[in-house]
Order: structure tokens, then C-alpha cells, then sequence
């Protein structure tokens, strides 16, 4: 069994990467900011002596002992990456090439958590691997578009030049348990929206596309990306190919919480990609991996998580 880093460890995505590693007898040790994670995400791995939660910030040199790395750290949302644009893209530069000086002094396997975000507002459809994107440099989304397809270019160039092992993953929109609760996405603001009994807001007239990825389905693919053997591989598109447009979402999240909520519109925001949908042939042959939770499974256990939060914010503190 291995001892392994997860960057980013705190957040959504990670803290499921972390219970899977454990539940699978390896070591984690979770390197966190707590920017937009929080340690109630690894509330119940904190018990296990295989565990361990150290407070770091990627921008900053680390020097552990470990036998693999998975880069999560940066954060994923639109407000959150948004909130301060320099650091966003520094986390995703800086955390990136100290993440591959420890893995290049340990002779490490490396994992980079990319995104579909590089391929921006697509004019190609689906989105495959050799897609170059369409990116606006200028916009508010380029600092993470941007740093995310820099921290790419750093992985290949290291597997290059310093003859690295790396893996790459181009993340999809994924959702599930440990979504951040004000991190303004659009499954979790449905939901909330919705078992409140709010106003569901839909930006544009919601004709929009997105495909949602379950996060179990997400984490096992990561997991086989990791464990794949070979030489250069190149980026791996991993997400859910079935496509919805965002009105559609926000009917199911309203019927599956039997809620009382109306749709409303707002505006769209600048540079919001009209379309994603990601070709997982690679991931496929690859991986022998493709998503099996459904939309409906998922949501359901989605919506199930953010009732217990909202549970538990409401009762009463015990004194
Ligand atoms: P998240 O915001 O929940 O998690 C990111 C974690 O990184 C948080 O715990 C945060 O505190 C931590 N972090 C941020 N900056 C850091 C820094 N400088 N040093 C150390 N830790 C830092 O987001 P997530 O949805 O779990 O995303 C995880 C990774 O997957 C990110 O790299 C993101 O870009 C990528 N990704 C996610 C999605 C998605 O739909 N969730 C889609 C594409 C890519
Ligand atoms: N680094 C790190 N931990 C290590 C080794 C390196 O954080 O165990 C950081 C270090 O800060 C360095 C960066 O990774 O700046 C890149 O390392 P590399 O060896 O590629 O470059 P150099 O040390 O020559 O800058
Ligand atoms: N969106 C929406 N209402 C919300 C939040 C988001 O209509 O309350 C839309 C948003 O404009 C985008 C889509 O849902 O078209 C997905 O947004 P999210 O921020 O979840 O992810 P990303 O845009 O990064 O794919």
C-alpha cells in the first residue's frame, strides 16, 4: 500500500478522493488552504491513523515523503476562482510546478486535476482531447481557464525534459455530497434553492448545456487514470457525455424535492460557455471507464446530503 499526497484534499472532490484511497488500505496525506474546503469535508476520515491533514499552501515549496501525488488545490467555482483572479492563477502555476519539483525529487507519479474549462466557450462539439479550445485571454474566467491550461503545459513539459510520469484529467462538471453550499454552481445552488422553496435562478434563458458527472463516477476515474500504465499519454476528458441544458436540470432538481419554487430568469454572465459535452472515447479505451450513476440517482443523493446540512444548520445549538 502507498502513502499518497491529495492536494486540495478538503474540497468537494477531493475529500471523496481521499475516503476512496483509505477505504482502499493506502496512506493520504491531505494538503489543504481551507480556501473553499473545510475540515467538516474530512470530519469523518480524521479518526483513521491513516489519515493526516496538514494546513499548506501549494504557492509555497513543500517537501513530504510520498509514493504518488494527486493535484486537486485551486478552486473550482466561478465566484470563488473569481474572488481574487491573481491567486486563483497563481495556485495554478506556482502549486503546480512546486507539485512537480516534490514528485521530480521523489521520482513520483504525478496526476493533474485539469478541466473542461480549457476548452472555454467551444465552437467543436463534443469536446475531445485534441480540441485547442477557445478561450478568451481577457475575460473573468481566463485566470482559471488560463492557469489551468499553463499548469498542462508545465506537466508535459516536465514529463518531456525531466522524463516524468504524469497524468492529466480534464475534469467535467461533477457534483454530489460536499459541494460547497455558497459556491454559487449551479447544481447546488438548484437544490438549495429548491428544498428552500426560493426562486430557482437561471442565468440566460437556460438553453445552456452542461454534462453533470456524479462524484463517485468522477473519483474512480481518476483512480484508473492514476493506476494506467504506459508512456506519455496526453489529457484524459473524464465526465459525464450526457448532455442537459441548465432549464432542464432546475425541472428535475424542482420535481425530485417535490418543491414549491418558480423558475426565474437572470442575466447570463460574461464568457458563460453555450455548450459542454465531453467525448470520453479516450477514457473508454483507455480506462475501461464511463459514468454509471444517472442523473436522477444522483441528484437524489445529492439533494439528500444538502437536506441533512440544512438540518443541521437549523436546529437549535445546545448550550
Ligand atoms: P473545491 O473548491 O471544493 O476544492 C479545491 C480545494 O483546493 C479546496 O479544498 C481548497 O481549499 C483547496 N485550495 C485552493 N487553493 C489552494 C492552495 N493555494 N493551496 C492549498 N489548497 C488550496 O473544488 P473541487 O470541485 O473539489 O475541485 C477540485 C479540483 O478539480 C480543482 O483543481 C478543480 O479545478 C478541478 N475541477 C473540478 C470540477 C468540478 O466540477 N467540481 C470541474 C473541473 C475541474
Ligand atoms: N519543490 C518542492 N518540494 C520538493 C522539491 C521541489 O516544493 O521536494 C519545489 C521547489 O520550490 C522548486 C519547485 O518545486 O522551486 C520546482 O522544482 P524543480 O526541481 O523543478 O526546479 P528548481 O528547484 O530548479 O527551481
Ligand atoms: N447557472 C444558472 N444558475 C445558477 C448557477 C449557474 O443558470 O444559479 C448556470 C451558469 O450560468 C452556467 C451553468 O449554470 O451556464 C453551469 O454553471 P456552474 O457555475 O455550475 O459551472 P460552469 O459554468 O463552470 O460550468
Amino acid at each position: 500500500m502507498k502513502r499518497i499526497l491529495v492536494t486540495g484534499g478538503a474540497g468537494f472532490i477531493g475529500s471523496h478522493l481521499c475516503e476512496r484511497l483509505l477505504r482502499q488500505g493506502n496512506e493520504v496525506l491531505c494538503v489543504d488552504n481551507f480556501f473553499t474546503g473545510t475540515r467538516a469535508n474530512c470530519e469523518s476520515l480524521l479518526a483513521d491513523p491513516s489519515f493526516e491533514l496538514l494546513r499548506h499552501d501549494v504557492t509555497f515549496p513543500l517537501y513530504v515523503e510520498v509514493d504518488e501525488i494527486y493535484n486537486l488545490a485551486c478552486p473550482a467555482s466561478p465566484i470563488h476562482y473569481q474572488r481574487d483572479p491573481v491567486q486563483t492563477t497563481k495556485t495554478s502555476v506556482m502549486g503546480a510546478i512546486n507539485m512537480l519539483g516534490l514528485a521530480k525529487r521523489l521520482r513520483v507519479r504525478i496526476l493533474q486535476a485539469s478541466t473542461s474549462e480549457v476548452y472555454g466557450d467551444p465552437d467543436v462539439h463534443p469536446q475531445a482531447e485534441g480540441y485547442c479550445g477557445h478561450v478568451n485571454i481577457a475575460g473573468p474566467r481566463a485566470c482559471y481557464d488560463e492557469g489551468k491550461r499553463c499548469a498542462e503545459t508545465l506537466f508535459y513539459d516536465y514529463e518531456r525534459q525531466h522524463r516524468m510520469s504524469v497524468r492529466v484529467a480534464r475534469i467535467f462538471n461533477t457534483y454530489g455530497p460536499h459541494m460547497h453550499p455558497q459556491d454559487g454552481r449551479v447544481v447546488s445552488n438548484f437544490i438549495i434553492q429548491a428544498l428552500t422553496n426560493q426562486p430557482i435562478t437561471i442565468y440566460g434563458d437556460g438553453s445552456q448545456t452542461r454534462s453533470f458527472c456524479y462524484v463517485d463516477d468522477l473519483v474512480e476515474g481518476l483512480m484508473r487514470l492514476m493506476a494506467v500504465d504506459g508512456g506519455p499519454i496526453g489529457a484524459v476528458n473524464l465526465g459525464n457525455p450526457v448532455e442537459t441544458t441548465v432549464l432542464a436540470l432546475a425541472e428535475r432538481v424542482v420535481a425530485l424535492c417535490n418543491s414549491r419554487s418558480t423558475i426565474t430568469l437572470h442575466p447570463l454572465p460574461q464568457d458563460d460557455p453555450r455548450r459542454r459535452c465531453p467525448d470520453i472515447s479516450r477514457a473508454r479505451d483507455l480506462l475501461h471507464w464511463s459514468p454509471r450513476v444517472d442523473l436522477d440517482v444522483g441528484l437524489t443523493r445529492t439533494i439528500a446530503y444538502f437536506e441533512a446540512q440544512l438540518a443541521r444548520s437549523a436546529a437549535p445549538v445546545r448550550s
